[in-house]
């Protein structure tokens, strides 16, 4: 969850050299087009860009080019408000960048108590989706492993730091860092037992596991599988159009634009 105070939006227009409305944007994109040269402020809240795009921005889409409002989509609130991703990130993260880039579109305003409230029912909907894909939430094997003989190398250089160890304990000690440590430095080193003890402190105890399957990933591949020669994905089309869907049907946004539509293009225009 991001947290945004409440200006996220400041209603620019962005009008194309023709003269014709692309889209809406804050002040910071305003700032980079007129620092470059690129456009000329022809109003209070408008530029116009001075040189000639490829296409016409969100020309034909009345979500992208209507005032927005700095309210709580769901219940109107104008304070407390955040960034809420109707597609979760876990998911959106692993999409390819034609969906990312068009991710605006699926990021909503809302109050952080309507924000609290969808999140309860989105992860009843991440269960379904978990059994589904048959790959649970938490994902496949263990993300990390423990490294049993790291820890037993620790155990002994520690034992060694202390005082009133029996002398054959402690030679079964030295043995296990000495062994160690010849195995992993340069043997022409002569490392001191009190550095050796040192590095042997330093070990991590776990480390990534490359076979772990974690679920968004995994689930995200599926959706993709068959069909990257389109560059469209059918199936990711209906996952993203399902949490739109799930999230008008839960939470009956009144406040949210009659233009935001569970079927708008999830792709990016270019
Ligand atoms: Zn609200």
């Amino acid at each position: 969850m991001q947290s945004k105070r409440a200006q996220a939006y400041d209603n620019w227009k962005v009008y194309s050299s023709e003269g014709k409305i692309m889209f809406r944007c804050n002040r910071k994109k305003i700032s980079w087009y007129l620092s470059r040269n690129l456009a000329n402020q022809i109003a209070h809240d408008s530029i116009q860009l001075n040189f000639q795009t490829k296409g016409l921005g969100h020309v034909d889409n009345t979500y992208y080019l209507e005032d927005k409002s700095n309210l709580c989509v769901c219940c109107g609130a104008s304070e407390n408000l955040t960034m809420h991703h109707v597609v979760p990130d876990m998911y959106r993260r692993h999409m390819p960048e034609i969906v990312k880039s068009h991710a605006s579109y699926d990021v909503l305003l809302m109050c952080i108590r309507c924000h609290t409230s969808y999140e309860k029912t989105a992860n009843e909907l991440k269960k379904k989706i978990a059994i589904d894909f048959n790959m649970p939430l938490n994902g496949n094997g263990q993300g990390q492993i423990r490294l049993y003989n790291n820890i037993k190398i620790k155990k002994a250089a520690s034992a060694l730091n202390r005082k009133g160890i029996p002398e054959d304990r402690m030679r079964e000690l030295k043995n296990i860092v000495f062994t160690w440590h010849q195995q992993t430095t340069d043997k022409t080193k002569n490392d001191k037992l009190n550095n050796i003890i040192e590095k042997a402190l330093m070990l991590p105890d776990y480390e990534r596991n490359g076979e772990f399957v974690e679920h968004g990933k995994y689930v995200v591949n599926q959706l993709l599988k068959d069909y990257h020669h389109l560059k469209r994905w059918p199936k990711l089309e209906g996952f993203i159009y399902l949490w739109r869907d799930h999230f008008l049907k839960t939470m009956k946004p009144k406040f949210l634009s009659q233009f935001w539509k569970v079927d708008n293009n999830i792709y990016i225009d270019r």
